[in-house]
């Protein structure tokens, strides 16, 4: 008894589940047997019109196919694809009868002849597409006269016909050929619903065109059932009409969210990159110049210190860098225990050569004894001019011995040296060499005596510490 009791609870319930899955469709009686007696469903696609719907490796991907693959579930029935190479091919096999349904297509005269429509699904805008530089298209009507570039099959074929018999139509095999005969020049225009436009024009990234209107047509997209086949047509119809908003919302968002993504229109593309690019150039020269201006800089001080640090008119090292230099040398000398010595060397009687021949006749002598001393000195050696016309030549890790024999040398060649205007000119040197402990003075000083002993003695001579 409590067995027969839950048999027939199991019953109820399982009439009550299924009435509730098939209920909402209404099938009628004739509708349930019909759909008992199918298997399945063929359908034939569109294999190239991404969002709406492509052939994606054998496989029907978009937005139709989201949408019948919530319809299969409903009737609890197979719709299996029969692959075709293109939309007009889909239509070919349609109109003869070989498959069961067009998947998404839009209500044309011609196509009532072999099929039957469900109410739409899907609805979107018919725009138009022009070269960038072509003025003001607003409407269809702007482009009676010239040529439109149309792929064959597409609904708006029939209307621009019906509406507009002056557009000279150029018949495509695709939106995208339509769209690059635009871009070439061939034809002044072609259109297509917005959707699938964009699109295309970001895939094949031509900037040189735009949308440049919207159009009165609205592809409203529908399920089109072979027109023998009224009760599949009945069917259908209840079942467009099953799918629950909010899955409607997420198929349309998912779709046309891939479209936002990838919808930026080509020209504004092309304008953020040609921005960019300015930009990069802008601050590639800024950058630049500041390298310059920075390099410029840096030889300008190199110049104002060999400036500060040289005689104006010898070009050897001035009285403060030789200061310095002697001041260094000492500091060195005291950290490594090494020595130095210096040579302080007055030309004789200059005044007398000055007022005999010229002050500027002296200038030239004060010139070519410098470059005199330097070809004959060390690289390491160091020439100052001490004032007027005394000098001092700074001589790291030499002896007196080994300076004084240098001094020695320089005076033979200042004394043998051709001088214009025929000047004889001799030098008085005093050598001093530091040692340990001394102070920088200290060794100025003692070299100043000993330049004084030299000329006390006859000039002409060095005078050794
Ligand atoms: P001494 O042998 O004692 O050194 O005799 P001097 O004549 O060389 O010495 P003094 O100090 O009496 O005169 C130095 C002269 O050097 C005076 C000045 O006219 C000359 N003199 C100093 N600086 C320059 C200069 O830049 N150019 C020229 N042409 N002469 C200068
Ligand atoms: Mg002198
Ligand atoms: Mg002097």
């Amino acid at each position: 008894m409590q067995v027969k009791f839950f048999q027939r609870a199991a019953v109820i319930l399982a009439f009550v589940f299924a009435s509730s899955l098939v209920s909402a469709l209404e099938l009628s009686p004739e509708e349930s047997a019909y759909l008992d007696s199918r298997e399945e469903f063929l359908i034939c696609v569109d294999p190239d019109w991404l969002p709406f719907e492509a052939i994606e490796d054998g496989k029907h991907i978009g937005i139709a196919a989201d949408y019948f693959a919530e319809f299969s579930q409903i009737l609890n029935k197979r719709f299996t694809l029969l692959e075709t190479k293109s939309w007009t091919e889909s239509v070919e096999t349609a109109k003869a009868g070989n498959c069961d349904i067009l998947t998404i297509l839009n209500e044309t005269p011609e196509r009532l002849k072999f099929l039957n429509f469900t109410e739409p699904y899907v609805t979107t805008s018919v725009v138009i597409v022009s070269k960038e530089d072509v003025y003001v298209i607003d409407s269809l009507s702007a482009l009676e006269g010239k040529t439109l570039a149309v792929p064959e099959n597409y609904f708006y074929v029939e209307y621009l016909q019906r509406d507009y018999p002056d557009i000279n139509l150029v018949y495509t095999q695709s939106q995208k050929e339509s769209i690059k005969k635009v871009s070439t020049g061939q034809v002044f225009a072609t259109i297509g619903t917005q959707v699938t436009l964009l699109r295309d024009l970001q895939q094949l990234a031509i900037s040189n065109v735009k949308v440049a209107s919207f159009t009165e047509y609205k592809s409203v997209l529908r399920v089109g059932v072979k027109k023998s086949d009224m009760l599949l047509h009945s069917i259908m119809s209840k079942v467009v009409n099953e799918v629950p908003r909010d899955m409607e919302n997420k198929i349309l968002q998912r779709w046309y969210s891939v479209k936002v993504e990838q919808d930026i229109d080509a020209t504004v593309l092309w304008q953020i990159m040609a921005a960019s690019f300015a930009i990069f150039i802008i601050l590639y020269l800024q950058i630049r110049n500041a390298r310059n201006f920075n390099k410029v800089l840096r030889e300008k001080n190199k110049e104002l210190e060999r400036i500060s640090q040289t005689d104006h008119l010898t070009g050897v090292y001035n009285r403060l860098k030789t200061d310095q230099v002697i001041k260094n040398e000492v500091s060195r000398a005291e950290r490594y225990g090494s020595s130095f010595s210096i040579m302080l060397f007055d030309i004789d009687h200059f005044k007398q050569i000055n007022d005999s021949k010229g002050h500027q006749v002296g200038d030239v002598a004060l010139v070519q004894l410098c470059n005199l001393v330097k070809s004959n000195i060390r690289e390491t050696d160091l020439l100052g001019r001490w004032g007027g016309e005394e000098f001092m030549l700074v001589c790291p890790e030499l002896s007196a011995a080994k300076a004084g024999q240098l001094a020695e040398k320089l005076r033979g060649l200042i004394e043998n040296h051709s001088f214009p205007h025929a000047l004889q000119i001799t030098v008085s040197f005093g050598v001093a060499e530091y040692r340990n402990g001394d102070k920088p003075d200290e060794l100025l000083s003692q070299a100043d005596k000993l330049l004084y002993k030299a000329k006390d003695a006859g000039r002409n001579r060095v005078a050794l510490s």
